[in-house]
């Protein structure tokens, strides 16, 4: 994942992230009609108070004129316009609000459906915190650009076109006056732009650092701990916090000095205009004081707008910056799988001429070719990093070799839908992965089968004792990563549930690789009762345990070396397996002679 600060904004990627945004500004026009609406009445009411100031200045109050019943009228409609402009704000502010949520909520449920769909060569490079980060934080962020920023610059631009409306009945030479601040606003916002633009990409991108190296340490809590490491952690730690402060502060004193300071050094220039031609008018006799105070409030009411606007596109400068992550992320294309009705279902497995390479120019996998019929097992053997993993990665289609290269059932694996293939083949890893909840939800796995299934798999498994142990049964919660069971009653859980969708295919990484011996067995008798009705392949480094296998192909440097039965394996006088087995022979006794 490229989480990189770009210094020149994409502006592809930019109009991107418009377009994403503004789907759904767009997207609900009843909501922004409404919302509209009120903002323009608000408006309206707002505006309305200082005209009728005016009013009561130059019509009543100047010419000492105490019309009652003309006074009473003012001052209700004073009152009722004042009002209705509260409460007109309200509501708009409500409708905004609802606008920024629902959009907030959607595109993190886009962003997170995303990357559980995106292929898994994309998490070689993406770190769970940056990940977390977007989907959190940044889409957080986008909020701001409804709430504050569409509803405030919006409503403030509506306000500032009512108050130069208003003043412009007033007055038109001082309209004028006071209309030279927009250009002047205009350029700030621009220098601001451009200044604080990519110290806030900076700052955004030291922020999901920050993200990434808390995860990460407390993914790996144990080494960290077991290591002494967490010095250099906290150092680590420390250093990108210290970028982090020193990034914020840049972009704070770009936003805290040329945003609000600039615009109120501007109004009291305006101000001091203002008053020295009311002035002028004075000398000349045509001055109305009422114009005068209409002029100043309305004066204090267009500087604000002014201001919150400059403010806010600290805001708009952090939320676009977020928006783009979130829609790069949103831009990684998915997994792609075909929507055929092919199905997985008797187990035959054929490889022809696969090659395979992570990176361009480093080839893992070399013109593996092999096939199985359905039920037989077959091991695969071979030296750290000979390319075991990646094979098994491939038949899941995880990855993708050459195509039409490995078929199911006579059909290209490329034409499963994803449905299908995951039926159709399960996987028991080599560490066992289990989600926080009951023992049930770890078996089923949101696939919603019956009891008798669930408990069908757990005896497969063997793990039937050691559900009839706890008190709770399949209802036992089990804490996050299922510490409340040892690694070998783990690996158990992990084969149920690989077998609860009876699978036609089971693909074992090193299952039992992490377990003793006594675990070991009970693994090993539940895959034996297996051999026969399930096609299996089983990656294992102990070979006393893939004796009994239909064949074992070994690989080494993504070729496969040799192949065939344990004992014709052991046969072949200079055989790599041969050699392989008798050092594991070898270590073995060595171990139970001292
Ligand atoms: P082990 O017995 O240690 O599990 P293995 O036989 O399973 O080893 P693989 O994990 O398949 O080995 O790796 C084969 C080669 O591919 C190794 O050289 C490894 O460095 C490389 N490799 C594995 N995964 C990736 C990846 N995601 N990106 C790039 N290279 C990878
Ligand atoms: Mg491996």
């Amino acid at each position: 994942m490229n989480d990189k600060p770009r210094s020149t904004a994409n502006t592809n990627n930019r109009r991107g992230t418009f377009q994403l945004l503004s789907a759904y500004i767009y997207g609900d026009k009843a909501l922004l009609s409404k919302a509209t609406i009120f903002l323009l009445l608000a408006t309206a009411a707002d505006v309305f108070g200082p005209y009728l100031g005016k009013v009561f200045i130059d019509d009543y109050l100047m010419p000492r004129n105490f019309d009652t019943q003309a006074l009473v009228i003012l001052l209700c409609l004073y009152l009722v316009t004042q009002v209705a402009a509260a409460w007109l704000r309200y509501k708009q502010t409500m409708h905004f609000t609802t606008m920024a949520l629902n959009a907030v909520q959607d595109i993190r449920q886009r962003a997170f459906k995303h990357v559980l769909n995106l292929p898994m060569a994309y998490f070689d490079h993406a770190r769970t915190g940056q990940l977390v980060s977007r989907i959190t934080n940044d889409t957080e962020a986008i909020k701001d650009l409804y709430v504050q920023f569409l509803s405030v610059v919006m409503s403030n631009l509506i306000l500032l076109v009512g108050i130069l409306i208003a003043m412009a009945l007033l007055d038109l030479q001082l309209m004028l006056a006071s209309a030279l601040l927009i250009p002047t606003v205009v350029g700030v916002i621009f220098l601001y732009e451009k200044f604080s633009g990519p110290a806030v990409q900076h700052s955004r991108h030291l922020r999901s650092e920050i993200n990434a190296n808390v995860s990460e340490s407390i993914a790996g809590m144990s080494v960290v701990q077991a290591t002494n490491q967490q010095q250099r952690f906290i150092g680590k730690f420390d250093s990108v916090n210290d970028d982090y402060y020193r990034a914020r502060m840049r972009t704070i004193k770009v936003s805290a000095l040329l945003l609000r300071p600039a615009i109120d050094l501007l109004s009291v220039l305006v101000l001091v205009a203002i008053i020295w031609m009311f002035g002028l008018q004075v000398t000349t006799g045509v001055a109305e004081v009422g114009v005068l105070y209409a002029f100043l409030n309305y004066l204090g009411r267009f500087t604000e707008p002014l201001a919150e606007v400059t403010q806010r596109f600290n805001l708009y400068q952090q939320a676009m910056v977020a928006g783009d992550r979130v829609h790069t992320l949103i831009e990684e294309s998915e997994q792609q799988y075909h929507n055929t009705p092919a199905q997985v279902s008797e187990g035959r497995l054929s490889v022809s001429q696969l090659n395979f390479a992570y990176q361009v120019d480093k080839p893992v996998l070399h013109d593996i070719s092999f096939s199985l019929q359905p039920g037989e097992l077959y091991a695969v053997v071979g030296h750290t990093g000979s390319g075991k993993s990646t094979l098994l990665s491939l038949l899941l289609n995880f990855y993708q070799g050459n195509p039409g290269a490995i078929q199911l059932d006579n059909q290209p694996l490329e034409s499963f839908s994803h449905d299908n293939l995951r039926r159709g083949i399960g996987l028991i890893p080599q560490e066992p992965f289990i989600v926080a909840g009951t023992l049930r939800d770890n078996i089923d796995m949101g696939r919603g089968l019956p009891e008798s299934e669930l408990l069908r798999a757990a005896q497969q498994a063997h793990l039937s004792d050691t559900l009839a142990q706890l008190p709770e049964g399949l209802d036992t919660l089990l804490g996050e990563g299922g510490t409340r069971l040892s690694t070998g009653q783990r690996q158990q859980l992990v084969i149920a549930r690989a077998l609860a969708a009876s699978p036609r295919i089971l693909l074992l990484d090193e299952a039992t690789a992490n377990v003793d011996s006594e675990t070991e067995q009970v693994i090993q008798r539940a895959l034996k009762e297996l051999h026969g009705q399930v096609t299996m392949i089983i990656v294992a480094h102990r070979l006393s345990t893939i004796k009994h296998a239909d064949q074992i192909l070994v690989l080494s440097h993504g070729r496969i070396e040799e192949r065939g039965t344990h004992k014709e394996l052991m046969g072949e006088e200079k055989g790599l397996y041969r050699s392989m087995y008798q050092l594991q022979q070898q270590a073995k006794r060595v171990e139970m002679l001292s």
